[in-house]
Parts: structure tokens; sequence; C-alpha cells
């Protein structure tokens, strides 16, 4: 199964990711595409496509642009399961992956060409065009043939519209779900917006930020509004 690799290298009691789930994802209209910038042993991004019910998922260390001009190395890497799109929360140290990941960019894509997507892959030179919050556009993803193990590809942005020379993925380091920087996740800061529900360990250091004495006394004298928030937050971290 296309998970397989996945499931194998997490033990899902120890981190926040989501396991693959028994159903297949509801389906939109349009498959879902994010990217998550990943704190890891490296900095870089993962590019993810919703293809036959998983993300095809790339590590692409420089990240997406919008500038047609440069091709950035994307090294292909394990089917992640659709739910782990709105993954955003912190890896703890000793899992696979380790660090902070952001939800830096998210939205639905679209295939070009007559040639199915599954094809398009197999023959290492996919096209699409992307309808994110900061990617948009037509993009191609090419495998370089012949090249290192196999798994390298080149993420390309086509001249179009929205193609911006001297563009800078690291001018845009915030994420799409909560506002906050990679900084702000890594410390478990509260979302800087609350456009939707809040993936991972959000909120929790609006409390602990503050001295542990006053927080105890806070926590022990706060009114009773706001104790079922803070339970309904501890729940979803521990996911
Ligand atoms: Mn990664």
């Amino acid at each position: 199964m296309a998970l397989d690799e996945y499931a194998r290298k997490r033990r899902f009691e120890n981190t926040p990711e989501p396991p693959p789930s028994a159903k297949k994802s509801k389906r939109s209209a349009m498959p879902y595409f994010c990217v998550q910038r990943h704190d890891a042993t490296r900095l870089h991004y993962d590019f993810r496509l919703e293809i036959d019910g998983v993300l095809k998922s790339w590590a692409v260390p420089k990240g997406p642009t919008l500038d047609p001009t440069v091709k950035h190395m994307a090294a292909f890497v394990e089917d992640h399961p659709v739910e782990y799109g709105s993954f955003e929360g912190n890896i703890p140290a000793g899992n696979y992956g380790a660090g902070s990941v952001m939800l830096w960019d998210r939205g639905t894509w679209e295939l070009l060409g007559d040639v199915p997507a599954d094809a398009q892959m197999a023959r290492g030179d996919l096209k699409f065009r992307l309808h994110g919050e900061k990617l948009k556009g037509d993009f191609a993803i090419v495998l370089m043939k012949g090249r290192g193990k196999g798994n390298e590809w080149l993420l390309i942005k086509k001249r179009d519209e929205f193609a911006a020379e001297g563009w800078d993925v690291e001018a845009h380091a915030n994420s799409v779900l909560s506002g906050r920087t990679q900084q702000e996740i890594a410390s478990n800061l509260p979302a800087r917006k609350t456009k939707r529900k809040t993936a991972g360990a959000a909120d929790r250091v609006w409390e602990s930020d503050r001295p542990a004495k006053r927080a105890a006394k806070a926590a022990a004298t706060s009114t009773a509004a706001a104790a079922p928030a803070k339970k309904k937050r501890s729940s979803t971290s521990a996911r």
C-alpha cells in the first residue's frame, strides 16, 4: 500500500502527525495541494499534490518559487495521507522528521494536458496549475533522469501572469493556517489569526508564557468560560 512507508517511519503515539486513515478521504471537485515549511535537520519545503487519494510529496530544499528563471531541486519522498495536508505543529525530538512544521501554502490544483496524472508521474514530467494562497499559475515538475538515486526532480514555474522574477520564498515565511512564523510554531505560541481551527499544539503557550506562579494562580481563579477552551485545545494537541 502507498502509505506503508509513511506509517513505518513514524510512531503515532509519539508524534502529533496523523496516522493514515482507513477510509478514503472525501473527494472535492479539485484535488488538494499544500506546501509545508519544515525546520528539520535541514530547513526545507515539502511540496505535496493529492493524486489517487494520497499526497505525492517532494522535499524542496530551496522551496517553491514564482520565479520562472530558476529550477529548484525536489527530492521525491514517501506518499503522505491527505490528512497530513492540514498538519502544522511540532514533531518531537527523537521522531522521524523532528522539528517544526508550518502549513506554508494550500489550495487546489488542476492537471494540465490530456494525459492522466499517474501517467505524467510515470513519464517524469507532470504539468499542473496551482490555486494556492501564495503559489498560483502553471508549473511543471520534471524528473532528472539518470541522476542520483532517481528521486531528483526539478520544480519549475512557467511564464504566466503569476510569474515574478526574483521572487523570494523566504519573504513569505508565515503560516497560511495560523499566521505564525516558524519560531512561533516551534515555541507553541498562539495563532496570530484564527481563520480556521488550528491543527496541532497551537495555543498552549498562551498560558505557559507567563511566570509559573501567575499562571497557576490564574488557572485557579480562571472563569468557567476559560476552562473549556483550554480543555478543547489540549485534546486537539494530543492527536
Ligand atoms: Mn519534510
